[in-house]
């Protein structure tokens, strides 16, 4: 019963409770009714039949007194006026039968049942209701004597008929009154349910479309009517969130797309990049499972882009890298893809050119492209370049492989004297490998306790006697063996590991240099000082710590910097270079001449020494160039109040000629290799003990 009322709509469910309501009321009234009609009707019947009763008492009392049985007759025959009298007797005192009246056509069981029901005679008033009758027994009394008495039998059926049919209009009347109210409710309900309806309705609408911007259109100010405008404030409430979080969303994917962008494209050149290649490789890599195709990658590494990024800053080396990507970009094809790896690194990926010879061809157009000058402002740059070239499926089958091939053939480009195209060969791998076990080896290297530090001595070429040495580093490799610092060096230097190792050196020189000082006198040490670590911002507080520490003289200490350090950022490269030198350092220009020599900043820099470089003393005394390199570079130091220290120097006849022009002093294998420390003291000592038996010769 109660899931069945559960399941019924609303409207059925309210005139349900409603009629149930109305009916119960209703049955309940016309119980009272039918009540108050069955006592209000036998109450008057009584009442009338008693006073009936009286009266033919009354009357027939003088019958009584005269014992006229006739009289008493007639008396009670007047009865047959009032129909519901069925019968009436006059008793006497002993209860023999005075007279009677009995209704004419009145049934045989009718009397049968009457005889039965019989009361006796009484001296009071009494009446006596039975299911159909209504007996009334009235004394008779005549001067004060109850002379006999009355009996009167009343049929009830009438009566109850009446009440029948009042009933019956009762009933009627109430259902009459149900089923009009029944209609009227269910208009009335209308006005209470067309709001919920409508409410229902357009929480469906809004609930099937998504769509916030409905609201229900009821106007009522009872509850309904709250529960609508609450319902409309929810609506305009979600509707604002949903246009905020639409607007957050559009937001959200326009980052996206804009983080996606800045993740796989180059914010200098606007080329693709490294992760770029690495999502589109995945993608070509499953395009080639279904369809065979080639593809050549052709590694570009700018020869000389340092070189403009330290002389002429950042700004101009990004508006070399776009100009670069704009000429690479012009020399492919449509289909073919230049990215950016980082630095100046770039890269092309040749789809499908089907033969090596395309990819070798097109990276020597790219190598002649990258050749030609380049104008950004008011510079003009002649960079080239060193590209790689690696093919697949010719050598590699894998676009990472392809990769790091493309990258070990332009090393070994590199390594060709550059500006060239390099195809890969497994040898050029091998290298690459050598290459990345140099470094992860460099950077156990201090602790593990290969590194060495040798000494060259450096000897004035006048007396042939040691003025000082200069600093080189050794590493020995313990799988690799002895590893040149040509080689790593540089590797140092690209992964900052210099910053740290340079120190070392700086420690172990200075130290060293404190205890020949007291055995050999006063020597200068050479430490050779690479482009990190003389732009590192700490490095001269660096320097004086470790001179203190170490008890080495800040004047015997000799920082030896090449002239491409000092060719960029010239304010900040002076402010440093003024700063060591304030500190009381030397300051060295190693390798001179084969840098872009500007004698400009010669002039300018507190440089004390210049160190003319081995290439231009190998050929001496021989090669006029060569001797007129030497001689200008002797005679521009000595002019300028700087010293000369010649490097490389191999035979007697450089070491000759070089003492002719009056350069100061000498390094070389003609005096020395590199010694370690042990052996550079018995060289030191050797040289200290000519010196005195020349000396003693001489005073001989
Ligand atoms: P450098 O500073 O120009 O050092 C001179 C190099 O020439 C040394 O090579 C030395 O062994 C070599 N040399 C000296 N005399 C002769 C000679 O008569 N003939 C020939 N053929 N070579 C001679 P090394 O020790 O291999 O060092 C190479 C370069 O590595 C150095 O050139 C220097 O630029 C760099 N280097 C070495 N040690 C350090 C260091 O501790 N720090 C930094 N930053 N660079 C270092
Ligand atoms: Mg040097
Ligand atoms: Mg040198």
């Amino acid at each position: 019963m109660k899931s069945w009322i559960v399941k019924r709509t609303l409207e059925k469910k309210l005139i349900l409770v409603n009629l149930l309501t109305f009916s119960l009321a209703s049955i309940f009234a016309v119980i009272l009714i039918v009540a108050y009609l069955w006592t209000a009707a036998r109450a008057d019947l009584l009442r009338n039949t008693e006073i009936t009763a009286q009266v033919i008492a009354q009357n027939s009392a003088s019958a009584f007194l005269f014992f006229d049985k006739k009289a008493a007759k007639e008396v009670i025959s007047a009865l047959n006026q009032d129909q519901n009298v069925l019968s009436a007797n006059l008793y006497l005192p002993d209860r023999s039968l005075f007279a009677s009246y009995r209704r004419e056509g009145v049934s045989v069981s009718t009397w049968r049942n009457l005889e039965v029901q019989i009361p006796s005679p009484s001296v009071l008033m009494k009446s006596y209701f039975y299911s159909r009758y209504l007996v009334v027994v009235a004394p008779v009394i005549a001067e004060g004597q109850t002379v006999g008495s009355l009996q009167m039998y009343v049929d009830l059926r009438s009566t109850y008929q009446r009440i029948v049919s009042l009933v019956i209009m009762v009933l009627l009347a109430t259902l009459g009154a149900v089923l009009v109210a029944g209609r009227l409710l269910k208009r009335s309900l209308r006005a209470i349910l067309d709001p919920i309806d409508a409410l229902v309705n357009t929480m469906h609408d809004v609930s099937s479309n998504d769509d916030y911007t409905q609201r229900a259109l009821v106007k009522t100010d009872d509850e309904i009517g709250q529960l609508v405008d609450k319902f409309n404030f929810m609506l305009e409430q979600i509707q604002r969130r949903d246009a905020a979080l639409g607007k957050e969303l559009v937001e959200r994917k326009r980052a996206e797309i804009q983080l996606d962008h800045i993740a796989h494209y180059d914010s200098v050149t606007g080329l693709p990049n490294r992760h770029f290649f690495n999502r589109h490789t995945m993608e070509l890599a499953h395009l080639r499972d279904k369809q065979e195709m080639s593809y050549a990658l052709l590694f570009i590494d700018l020869d000389n882009f340092k070189y403009v990024n330290d002389t002429f800053g950042h700004r101009v080396g990004d508006l070399l890298l776009v100009a670069v990507a704009e000429r690479l970009q012009k020399t492919l094809r449509t289909r073919d893809l230049v990215m950016r790896l980082g630095g100046d690194e770039f890269c092309v990926l040749l789809d499908d050119p089907k033969k090596l010879d395309v990819a070798i061809l097109l990276a020597n157009k790219m190598l002649a492209v990258l050749s030609l000058p380049f104008h950004c402002e008011e510079h003009e740059f002649n960079i080239g370049a060193s590209i790689g070239v690696a093919m697949m499926p010719d050598h590699v089958s894998r676009f990472d492989e392809l990769l790091s091939c493309a990258d070990a053939a332009m090393y070994a480009a590199k390594a060709m004297g550059k500006n060239t195209v390099q195809v890969w060969t497994p040898e050029m791998s091998k290298r690459t490998a050598q290459r990345f076990t140099i470094e992860s080896g460099l950077r156990k290297a201090i602790e593990n306790g290969e590194l060495e530090v040798y000494y060259q001595p450096i000897m004035h070429l006048a007396s042939n006697r040691i003025a000082g040495m200069e600093a080189l580093l050794r590493w020995k490799h313990p799988v690799l063996g002895f590893v040149s610092p040509v080689e790593f060096i540089p590797i140092a230097e690209e992964s900052q590991l210099i910053v740290s190792i340079g120190e070392w050196v700086l420690r172990q020189a200075c130290t060293q240099a404190k205890i020949w000082e007291q055995r050999f006198g006063q020597l200068f040490i050479a430490v050779n000082v690479s482009a990190r670590q003389f732009r590192d911002p700490g490095f001269a507080d660096n320097v004086e710590r470790i001179v203190r520490e170490t008890g080495c003289p800040p004047h015997t200490l000799e920082l030896e910097l090449t002239e491409t350090m000092l060719m960029s950022q010239t304010s900040e490269t002076l402010a440093i270079l003024k700063d060591l030198s304030g500190r009381g350092f030397q300051l060295s220009l190693d390798d001179f001449g084969t840098g872009y020599s500007s004698l400009a900043y010669l002039k300018r820099f507190p440089i004390n020494k210049l160190k003319i470089d081995r290439s231009f003393v190998s050929d001496l005394p021989n090669d006029k160039d060569d001797v007129a390199i030497a001689q200008v570079i002797v005679s521009l130091a000595h002019h300028m109040g700087m010293r000369v220290v010649a490097e490389g120097i191999e035979t007697v006849e450089q070491a000759a000629f070089l003492r002719q022009l009056d350069c100061t002093y000498g390094q070389g294998f003609l005096f020395s290799q590199p010694l370690p420390e042990a052996r550079f003291a018995v060289f030191a000592e050797n040289n200290l003990m000519r010196r005195i038996a020349n000396q003693s010769n001489r005073h001989v």
